[in-house]
This record gives structure tokens, C-alpha cells and sequence, in this order.
């Protein structure tokens, strides 16, 4: 890690520095057919209480039965975060009274989760990688929704969620900045979407932050931490640890002291505001759940996991650095998502690279973003994009004019075919002499006046090259066109 290179600041305050400590607590929704602990289905978006087994609405005398797919997932990701996977877990019931929590408990694991330490690296910058390290990684029942406006004088209680399968991912206070905790949670979140293992939609609420946030005197002892519950975009982690870090200091600095809270971030008002202090925390009186056996498996068990995972984004970054000879930073671009590497890979094969992957990411995922379009639904295909490419690499068409035709293909779609649109309307390069040589003289005997100026002031070669390709309908390969111009100038 080069920590020496981190460009988090200090705050300054009224009497001094801080520095911002942050640790989160992600809850990432298992990619899984049916429930943790029952077969109903995790299908989002069902009506009200359609997806609700015996078992989820702890009905007496159901038995949970463990989904093996949610374990497989669990050690996954796990893998994935470069982490110690506990070959016995336990799972254990955290007792609490909820409207939405049929049971009365969640089945969670406290004191033996089914992944220990790990570590996650992370691109902050360009330039600025920071090490961030993995507390645990423990499977847990997500709850029910409670719906307060359904009914003037009721409350509805949606059982859909309940009994979904979680993985916690909770880091060590290891962020120091609104930036490095947004990092942070993008990095995981592609790891775990490259894994298959959540799909990471933070709108459906899939993927979720708790940020715990404290500040102290640089270098000094951690501080007291405030916990900002179920954050859902990235954006606003980034905004709430800013104000939460603020407000702790305005306190300290008045003479105050932080109490220990959870509290909620309202991106309406940007601010943060207590829920319930320490005084009024659960004790949750955890146990091992007696209807469950502790979770066991072998080593080949692991082995066989860790063997057939896909390749992930630092192993794909250091290979399409190596491979294909990008920057970092276009290689950090392209592998944060898988379909964008997939994508890059087959425009680049056997073609420029690096030229593929200015096109991909500046005139694509340009064009995209202003459409608001993901790269799934580009209009342009892979192959597409690649034979256009193939055309600026053989000289059959300019750059200018492969702007052009990209700009044809996205308004025509799949079915065109960039080679044949090139033909049949005379898109393609002028690279005979006497044509350019043509339009070259022309300019020249039209403009005398700028001939002489251009004698004393070469940098006007410029604007003659403009005037031909105007003349040529952009279509002249600007190389010769430089060469003729400066012979017949005499510059250069
Ligand atoms: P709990 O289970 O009560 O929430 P943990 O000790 O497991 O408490 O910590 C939860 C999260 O809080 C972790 O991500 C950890 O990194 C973070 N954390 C702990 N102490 C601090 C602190 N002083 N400032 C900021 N974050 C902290
Ligand atoms: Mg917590």
C-alpha cells in the first residue's frame, strides 16, 4: 500500500486538524433462487406476501434447512475478497421484537462466521491504491418490510424479504476519506458482480451500506464512531461521512463529546439525525440456533471453489496492462464492469488495442452515459465497433470519418454493417496524390495572401490543412495532406 501517496486531508477545523475514520458494514443480497433457510422464491417485486413459505413466516414447529447454493456463495465471495475461509461456522439466533420479524429472531452468525480476515485493493485515484482490510464475512436472514401507507389506520407487513440470504461484509476502520469509502464499496461491488454472487442494484436495496464514521486528532487513538444505517447509493455514503465528519467536529471543537448512535443520512437536507443512542441498544442475547448443526466442510470443498472462479478485476487489470499494453487507468476503466472488459476484448482481438480502447471508452461509454444507457443495450455491437476500428488501423477511412460512420451505426443498429456503409457511400479516404494534390493547389492559388503570411508564420500551415479537408468533405488522409501542403508552402 502507498499510504504515502493517500490523498485524503486532513479537515481543518476551528482548533486544528482531523482526521476522518471510517469502517463499513455491507450488506450484499446473495444471488440465490430460494431463501436461506427455505425454498420460496427471492424473485423481487412479487405482490405482498407471495413469496412466503411456512418456514419464513415462523409458523411453530418449521424447521430451517440450510440452501447449500447460499453457502457455495458465501465461500465465493470470500475467495474473491482474499480471505480465510472458516472450515466451521455457526449460526446463531439474535433476538429482537419486530413487527417484520415473525420469528422474534434472526438467524445470523456472531462469534463463528463462515469467512474471517481479508483484504480488498482499491484505485482511489489515479495513482492512488490503498489496502483495505476484511473484518468477516457472515451469512444472515434479511427481515420483512413494514408498509405504513397502504392504510389510515394499519400497518401491512410484507413477508417477501424475509428469510433472504445476506452476506455482511464488514470492513476494518481502515477508509479514511468520503472518496476511499466510495472506492471501497464500487471495488466490492464489482468483485462480488464479476463473482455472480449479488448483483449489487443498491436502488433494489441488494446492496447497502452501514458507515461508521469517527473522527480523531491525526494519529491519535480512535475516536467515538456514529453508525449512518442503510445508506443505498454511492454517492451518498460519500455525502454522509462529509456531513457526519463535520457535525462530530463541531461538537468536540464546542466542547462536547460524541455520543455513540445510529443514525439516519437525509440526502433532502444532507444531514444526519440520531435514531437511537447506545443507552437504547438491543441486547440481542445471541445463542447457537438449536435447530441448526454447526456449517462444516472440507478443504477440497474450498479447493474446488477457488479453481473454478472466473477471472476477477485486478487479475483481468494487470493482464489488459500486459496483454494489450493499456494504461492503468483505461485498464481500471474497462474491467470494473464485466460486460465493458468483455466488450473491449472483442473489439481489441487482433486489432490496435489501445486504439480499441479509446473507442470503447471515449466514443461508447461517452455516448452511453449521455443516454443513460448500459452497455448491454448499446446499439453499437462489439463487432461493429471492432470493424471500425479495422477501418481507421488500414487507412480506408480517417478518424474524423470514423466519428461519421460510428455516428450512422448508432442510429442504424445492429444490422448495419460499417464496411459496406463506407462503400456504398463513398466514405472512404483520399489517399490518391493527384486527387489531394489537386485541392492543395486549389486552396493555395485562392488564398495568395495567406501564402505569403504562412513564409513568416509556419503555425498557419493549420489552418490550410482545415481548408482542404473542407474541400475534400474531410475525406483527404490528413498525412498527405500535411506532407503536399508543407513541400508546397515550404515550411515545415
Ligand atoms: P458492531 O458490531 O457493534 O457494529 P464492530 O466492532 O463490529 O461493531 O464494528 C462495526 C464497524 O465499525 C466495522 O466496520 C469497524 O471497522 C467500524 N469501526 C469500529 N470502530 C470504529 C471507529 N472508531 N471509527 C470508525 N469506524 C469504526
Ligand atoms: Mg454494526
Amino acid at each position: 500500500m502507498s499510504t504515502a501517496m493517500r490523498s485524503a486531508k486532513p479537515i481543518k477545523g476551528a482548533t486544528g486538524d482531523w482526521e476522518i475514520v471510517i469502517g463499513l458494514e455491507i450488506h450484499a443480497q446473495v444471488n440465490s433462487w430460494s431463501k436461506l433457510f427455505s425454498g420460496a422464491s427471492t424473485e423481487f417485486g412479487g405482490a405482498e406476501n407471495s413469496h412466503v413459505s411456512l418456514v419464513d413466516a415462523a409458523m411453530p414447529g418449521m424447521l430451517p434447512v440450510i440452501n447449500e447454493e447460499c453457502v457455495r456463495q458465501a465461500v465465493r465471495s470470500g475467495l474473491g475478497l482474499n480471505a480465510r475461509i472458516n472450515r466451521r461456522s455457526v449460526f446463531d439466533r439474535k433476538n429482537y421484537f419486530y413487527p417484520d420479524l415473525p420469528q422474534g429472531y434472526q438467524i445470523s452468525q456472531f462469534k463463528s462466521p463462515i469467512v474471517g480476515e481479508g483484504e480488498v485493493i482499491v484505485d482511489v485515484a489515479p495513482g492512488e491504491q490503498i489496502t483495505v482490510g476484511i473484518e468477516r464475512l457472515h451469512l444472515e436472514q434479511d427481515a420483512g418490510k413494514s408498509i405504513h401507507d397502504q392504510s389510515a389506520t394499519m400497518s401491512h407487513v410484507d413477508l417477501n424479504r424475509s428469510g433472504v440470504a445476506l452476506m455482511e461484509i464488514v470492513s476494518k476502520p481502515d477508509l479514511r476519506s468520503g472518496d476511499e469509502a466510495k472506492a471501497y464499496v464500487s471495488k466490492l461491488r464489482s468483485i462480488l458482480r464479476y463473482l455472480g454472487t449479488c448483483d449489487g442494484d443498491m436502488e433494489k436495496g441488494n446492496l447497502r451500506a452501514d458507515v461508521n464514521v469517527s473522527v480523531r486528532r491525526p494519529g491519535a487513538e480512535l475516536g467515538t464512531r456514529c453508525e449512518i444505517k442503510n445508506v443505498n447509493s454511492i454517492r451518498f455514503i460519500g455525502q454522509a461521512i462529509d456531513v457526519e465528519a463535520r457535525r462530530q467536529i463541531g461538537i468536540i471543537e464546542d466542547g462536547g463529546k460524541i455520543d455513540q448512535e445510529t443514525r439516519l443520512y437525509d440526502p433532502g437536507r444532507n444531514e444526519t439525525r440520531s435514531m437511537r443512542s447506545k443507552e437504547e441498544a438491543h441486547d440481542y442475547r445471541y445463542f447457537p440456533d438449536p435447530d441448526l448443526l454447526p456449517l462444516e466442510f472440507d478443504e477440497a470443498y474450498v479447493e474446488a471453489l477457488k479453481r473454478e472462479l472466473p477471472e476477477l478485476p485486478d487479475a483481468r487489470k494487470a493482464r489488459f496492462i500486459s496483454e494489450y499494453g493499456l494504461s492503468a487507468y483505461d485498464a481500471d476503466v474497462l474491467v470494473a464492469e464485466r460486460e465493458s472488459a468483455e466488450f473491449f476484448e472483442a473489439v481489441a482481438r487482433g486489432r490496435d488495442a489501445k486504439m480499441a480502447a479509446n473507442w470503447v471508452i471515449n466514443e461508447l461509454f461517452g455516448r452511453l452515459n449521455r443516454e443513460d444507457k448500459e452497455i448491454s443495450a448499446s446499439p453499437v455491437s462489439a463487432q461493429q465497433l471492432g470493424a471500425i476500428v479495422e477501418l481507421i488501423e488500414t487507412g480506408a477511412i480517417s478518424g474524423k470519418i470514423a466519428k461519421d460512420l460510428f455516428e450512422i451505426v448508432w442510429n442504424e443498429g445492429r444490422d448495419a454493417d460499417p464496411k459496406v456503409i463506407v462503400e456504398t457511400r463513398g466514405m472512404t479516404q483520399l489517399t490518391d496524390t493527384g486527387a489531394i494534390e489537386a485541392a492543395v493547389a486549389a486552396v493555395i492559388t485562392a488564398n495568395p495572401d495567406k501564402v505569403e503570411q504562412a513564409k513568416e508564420k509556419p503555425a498557419m500551415l493549420g489552418w490550410f490543412v482545415g481548408q482542404v479537408m473542407k474541400q475534400t468533405g474531410g475525406k483527404a488522409n490528413p498525412q498527405a495532406v500535411n506532407a503536399l501542403l508543407k513541400a508546397r508552402l515550404g515550411v515545415d
